[in-house]
C-alpha cells in the first residue's frame, strides 16, 4: 500500500467530478518540512510555532524565530506554508515562564492560553511578529491565530502585525511580499461572530481537535471520554455545515486543520459537507489523497444533506456503507 501512495506523490487530488481538494499537512518542527517532498502535500497548512517554544529552554530569540521561519520557507521550496502564532499556556506551559503562566488553570484547555496570553504578553506577540514579517522578507507570509473567541481578538492580533510592518516599511527594510491573515475556528463562540468577522480575513481553519472538546465539553485527552463523542457526530456535521453556509459569499478560504481530516470517512463527511482544504497529520497524506481521487463530491453532498436533516442512527456506520456502495 505504501507503494500506492508513493506513486499518488506528484498526483494532484482531484475528485471523479474534477473538484481539487487541497491537501496539505500538519507540522511543527524544521524537520517535519521534509514530509512535504515524500508525501506530495500541496503545502502546510498548520505549522504549529510553539514547538520551538516549548524544545527551548530559553524564550528564542527573535533572530532565532526569524531564522526559522525562513528556513522552513525554504525547505517548503515555494508550497504555502500558514503559520500559526503560539498555542502555549494552559496544559503546554513553559519552564522558563511557570511563574507567569499556566500554574493557575484549573481548566487550561479553557484557560489563559494561545491568542490569550500572546495577547496580554504583548512583548511575546510584538517579537512572533516581527520575527515572521522578518523571516518571510520577500515572500507570502500567511499567518493565524489560534484560541479566537471573538472578533476583536483577531483585530488586536493583526494590529500588532499592522505595528510591526509600519517599523519595517520606515526603516527600509524588505517586507514580505504580501501578508494573508487567518484566523482557526476552535471555539464555538466565533461561529455565531463570522459576519463580523470573514469581511477582515483571507481564510478560516477550523480547528476539529479543540473545536469537538469545547463542542462537547469533553476532554480531548480524556481517554475515558474517547468512546463518548464522535467527530461523526451529527452535532459536529450540523455545526461545520453552519459554519460553511456562513462562509458562502465571502472571498474567504476555508479549511479544516484538526485531527478528524485525516480519517478517511471523517474527510469523505468534511468534503460532503463542501470543504476543500484539509491539513492532516503526514502519514494521512497519501491515504486522504487516495479517497479525493474516488469521490463525487456531488454525490457525497447530496447523501451529507439527507443526514443533516435526518441524521441515521449511527452516522459512521451510514458513511461507512454509501462509502462501499
Ligand atoms: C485543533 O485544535 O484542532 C488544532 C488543529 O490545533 P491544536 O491541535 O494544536 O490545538
Ligand atoms: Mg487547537
Amino acid at each position: 500500500q505504501k507503494a500506492a501512495y508513493a506513486k499518488l506523490r506528484d498526483v494532484e487530488p482531484f475528485t471523479r467530478d474534477g473538484e481539487r481538494i487541497e491537501v496539505m499537512m500538519n507540522a511543527g518542527l524544521r524537520d517535519d518540512v521534509g514530509m512535504l517532498a515524500m508525501t506530495g502535500a500541496d503545502g502546510i497548512g498548520l505549522y504549529r510555532t510553539e514547538f520551538q517554544f516549548l524544545v527551548s529552554s530559553a524564550l528564542p530569540q527573535r533572530e532565532r524565530q526569524a531564522r526559522l521561519y525562513r528556513d522552513v520557507l525554504d525547505a517548503a521550496k515555494g508550497k504555502r506554508v500558514i503559520f500559526r502564532t503560539v498555542d502555549i499556556g494552559g496544559d503546554k506551559t513553559l519552564p522558563y515562564l511557570t511563574n507567569e503562566i499556566g500554574k493557575q488553570d484549573e481548566n487550561p484547555a479553557m484557560g489563559w492560553r494561545a491568542l490569550r496570553l500572546a495577547l496580554e504578553r504583548e512583548g511575546l506577540m510584538k517579537v512572533q511578529a516581527r520575527a515572521l514579517l522578518e523571516g518571510c522578507a520577500g515572500r507570502e507570509l500567511n499567518v493565524m491565530f489560534p484560541m479566537v473567541s471573538e472578533p476583536w481578538e483577531f483585530d488586536a492580533a493583526k494590529a500588532v502585525f499592522e505595528q510591526q510592518l509600519d517599523f519595517l516599511r520606515k526603516h527600509k527594510h524588505q517586507l514580505p511580499s504580501a501578508i494573508r491573515y487567518g484566523a482557526m475556528l476552535e471555539v464555538p463562540s466565533l461561529a455565531e461572530m463570522l459576519d463580523q468577522l470573514l469581511p477582515k480575513l483571507s481564510f478560516i481553519s477550523i480547528g476539529t481537535n479543540d473545536l469537538t472538546q469545547f463542542l462537547f465539553a469533553a476532554d480531548r485527552a480524556n481517554p475515558m471520554l474517547a468512546e463518548r463523542y464522535d467527530w461523526l457526530s451529527p452535532a459536529i456535521l450540523r455545526f461545520l455545515d453552519r459554519v460553511v453556509k456562513s462562509c458562502v459569499g465571502y472571498p474567504v478560504d476555508l479549511g479544516v486543520c484538526g485531527e478528524m481530516g485525516g480519517r478517511r470517512l471523517e474527510a469523505l463527511a468534511l468534503i460532503g459537507l463542501g470543504i476543500r482544504r484539509l491539513s492532516i497529520t503526514p502519514a494521512g497524506v497519501g491515504p486522504i489523497k487516495e479517497l479525493v481521487r474516488k469521490v463525487d463530491t456531488k454525490e457525497i453532498g447530496e447523501a451529507m444533506r439527507g443526514w443533516l436533516l435526518t441524521p441515521p442512527e449511527n452516522m459512521r456506520v451510514a458513511l461507512q456503507d454509501w462509502a462501499k456502495q
